[in-house]
């Protein structure tokens, strides 16, 4: 639906009212027009058209969620919808804005506070609501820098949130007949956990050449500082292609353990090999680096998991039956960090073991531990890595960042190495591993660092 003749082809009561003059987004089950308003020369509106492959229930629960709480409090109104069999078309008002990859690196302070107050206000009517919106990110957050306007868009992977209970997706059935041997020892020199709520297990793994500085840094770290904002996508898929091979299943293969790529990239993955699976009491594999025959047969624990890489809470990654608004607040907190370091996206991970093990070269592998536990997930890690200091890691990445861009010609702008230190209180509440410690948005509004 690429064609503007198209959508008058198949809308065309809209071309009596609007004049589509382009398309300004693409996504996986949209494309986004921008739209003048025939009667209104200072009224511009943004046309959704939906593609007919998507789920018509999610079609549904976006267009509800629109109307039911949009138009308010940084959620994105509608104006109309319009469909013509399994064609549909949201047109909302348009919000002017700018990528926030291109703009985020050179907001002061006060711009960084209003920002995330916006995010944490459209959050908190959302679950107010009754919904968790399932994709916080900046490409669904729009802001219009020169009208100061924002608005959370996107609820197409919305989904409602069921108050008065905390399993509000009762998956556990789906899983029911797995269970867990409690007792099996762990492996020499690996940190090994058992749960009784599931069946999974993961292991990580260090090669014996380890330089322990480099297993410190983080996936964007030091060895990627040359690569600035513009080009951390290329580093990403350079980074990608490498950690792909070693982490694609062989279903076929009894073992799956899987080498460390070789890069060049300053990430975990060029340390650790790592594989999850599926665990029964019968299985023979239980804290080894392979996965047996029995539990390669085995279904997958099944939790929802919408979203997108880099963003997925851990309770998403771990899938666990306990998925709350806390899984939006993670997100936030995701875009915050990639604020405060300088570094966007912060996380890209491939797959959800590569997204676990970013996890733990932040946060330390003992927090994993426990949050897996938590989650109902087994969690063996053979290297004991300690957590970051946020604030620390942070203000080291963000000077990298502004004295490399400091350093090229046309870079006037003044660039914020740091922070109050309640800007990184404030980050550890939103990012923390536990979705029950994790700050509601009502309350992360309440913190500090939005008290002038
Ligand atoms: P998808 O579900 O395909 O990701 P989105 O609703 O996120 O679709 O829209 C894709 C992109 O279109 C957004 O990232 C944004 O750039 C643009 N867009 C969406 N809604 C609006 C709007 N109301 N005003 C301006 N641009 C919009
Ligand atoms: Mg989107």
């Amino acid at each position: 639906m690429d064609d503007i003749e198209d959508l008058y082809n198949l809308f065309p009561e809209i071309k009596d009212h609007i004049c589509v003059s382009k398309k300004i987004g693409q996504g996986t089950f949209s494309y986004v027009y921008l739209g003048q308003v025939l009667s209104k020369p200072d009224k511009k509106v943004a046309l959704k058209y939906v593609i007919p492959s998507s789920s018509p229930s999610r079609t549904k629960q976006e267009i509800d969620c629109l109307l039911n709480i949009g138009g308010t409090e940084n959620v994105i109104g509608v104006n109309a919808v319009l469909r013509n069999k399994s064609h549909i078309l949201i047109i909302m008002p348009f919000i002017e804005h700018e990528s926030f990859n291109d703009t985020f690196i050179s907001w002061n302070l006060e711009e960084v506070r209003d920002y995330m107050k916006a995010l944490l206000i459209a959050l908190n009517r959302v679950h107010q609501c009754g919904i968790i919106h399932r994709d916080v990110k900046p490409s669904n957050f729009l802001y219009d820098r020169n009208k100061k306007m924002y608005a959370l868009v996107d609820f197409g992977l919305a989904q409602n949130y069921d108050k008065s209970s905390e399993n509000i997706f009762n998956y556990e059935k789906l899983n029911k007949n797995r269970s867990i041997n409690e007792n099996i020892p762990a492996r020499k020199n690996m940190i090994a956990i058992n749960s009784k709520k599931t069946a999974g297990h993961l292991i990580l793994t260090a090669p014996k050449t380890q330089n322990k500085s480099e297993v410190n840094s983080l996936p964007h770290g030091p060895s990627s500082e040359k690569s600035q904002i513009s080009n951390s996508q290329s580093f990403d898929r350079n980074l990608n292609e490498q950690t792909k091979k070693a982490t694609s299943p062989n279903l076929n293969s009894h073992s799956k353990k899987f080498d460390s790529p070789k890069t060049n990239a300053n990430t975990l993955q060029k340390y650790y090999s790592f594989q999850k699976s599926a665990f029964s009491d019968k299985c023979n594999c239980y804290n080894m680096p392979i996965v047996c025959e029995i539990c390669t047969a085995r279904s997958n624990k099944w939790a929802p998991r919408a979203g997108t890489a880099g963003f997925r809470a851990p309770e998403v990654l771990f899938r666990s039956n306990y998925q709350t608004p806390a899984v939006d607040i993670w997100s936030a907190g995701i875009v915050f960090l990639s604020i405060l370091s300088g570094r966007y996206p912060f996380f890209k991970a491939v797959d959800d073991n590569m997204a676990i093990m970013q996890l733990v070269s932040l946060f330390g592998a003992e927090s994993v531990r426990k949050s897996s536990i938590k989650y109902g997930e087994s969690f063996v890690c053979s290297h004991d890595k300690k957590p970051e200091e946020l604030k620390d890691i942070c203000t080291k990445l963000r000077r990298k960042t502004a004295s490399s861009l400091g350093s090229k010609k046309n870079s006037n702008s003044e660039i914020l190495e740091e922070f109050p230190d309640c800007a990184y209180d404030l980050l550890k509440k939103l990012l923390d591993l536990d979705y029950e410690k994790r700050l509601s948005a009502e309350c992360a509004l309440k913190h500090q660092f939005f008290q002038n």
